[in-house]
C-alpha cells in the first residue's frame, strides 16, 4: 500500500498491493530525465494502481525506437507514475511516494556501467552491469 503525489499537488495516485523494492537506472537516458544521477522507481501491478487526480495532467513521452517512456506533471514538473504495457505494471517515482516508502531498500541497480563518475552507488541492491539479466 503505497500513495503519492508531485510536488503542485495535481497529481496524485494511490496503489492498494504491495510494490517492489527500488530500483535504480544509472542509465544516460535516466540521467538527462532526472537531472541528476538518474530514477528511481518503484513497480505496481497495473491493474491495483489507482489515479486519486492529476491523470490529465502528466504528459508522457516515449524515447523514439525503444521502449523508454517517462512521465511528468505539466504543472510542475514533477516525475510521475507511467504505464509499462509489456509489463502490465506502473512505474512509480520512488521520489514521489508520500506513504509507504519508510520501509523500503533498493533492490536493484541497473546500467550500472554507464553511471556518472559522480555516481556513488551505496551497498543496497544488487548491481547489473546493463540491464536486466535475462532470466
Ligand atoms: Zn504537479
Ligand atoms: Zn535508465
Amino acid at each position: 500500500m503505497v500513495s503519492g503525489q508531485c510536488n503542485c499537488g495535481e497529481v496524485q495516485y494511490s496503489v492498494d498491493a504491495e510494490t517492489s523494492g527500488v530500483i535504480r537506472c544509472h542509465c544516460s537516458i535516466c540521467r538527462r530525465a532526472s537531472g541528476a544521477n538518474g530514477i528511481a522507481i518503484v513497480v505496481a501491478p497495473a491493474d491495483r494502481f489507482v489515479w486519486v487526480s492529476g491523470q490529465n495532467s502528466v504528459t508522457s513521452w516515449q524515447k523514439p525506437d525503444s521502449d523508454w517512456k517517462t512521465g511528468f506533471c505539466n504543472v510542475c514538473g514533477s516525475p510521475a507514475p507511467g504505464e509499462n504495457d509489456a509489463m502490465n505494471a506502473m512505474f512509480i517515482p520512488a521520489g514521489s511516494l508520500t506513504e509507504g516508502a519508510d520501509e523500503l531498500n533498493v533492490d536493484q541497480h541497473i546500467w550500472v556501467d554507464s553511471k556518472a563518475s559522480w555516481d556513488v552507488i551505496g551497498d543496497q541492491g544488487m548491481q547489473h552491469p546493463e540491464g536486466f539479466p535475462a532470466s
